[in-house]
């Protein structure tokens, strides 16, 4: 089964390594203030498991939907 990355936004200190190591998934818009998931399904499993380690906060999760 497919699962996507969540993030769970209130932990987000937009750092911005998700988008920097998956921008075809992740967006940290600076008027945000926090990342967005733009492209659930739209990143290869193996990186955005790197891209889970490598937050800093461990604010991305998966989940099955996307
Ligand atoms: S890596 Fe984590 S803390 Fe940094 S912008 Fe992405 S979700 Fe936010």
């Amino acid at each position: 089964m497919q699962r996507f990355p969540v993030i769970q936004e209130e932990d987000c200190i937009a750092c911005g390594a998700c988008e920097e190591m998956c921008p075809e998934v992740f967006r940290v818009p600076e008027s945000l203030g926090f990342a967005q998931v733009v492209n659930p399904g739209g990143g290869d499993e193996a990186v955005m498991e790197e891209v889970l380690e490598a937050c800093p906060t461990h604010c991305i999760h998966w989940s099955d939907e996307g």
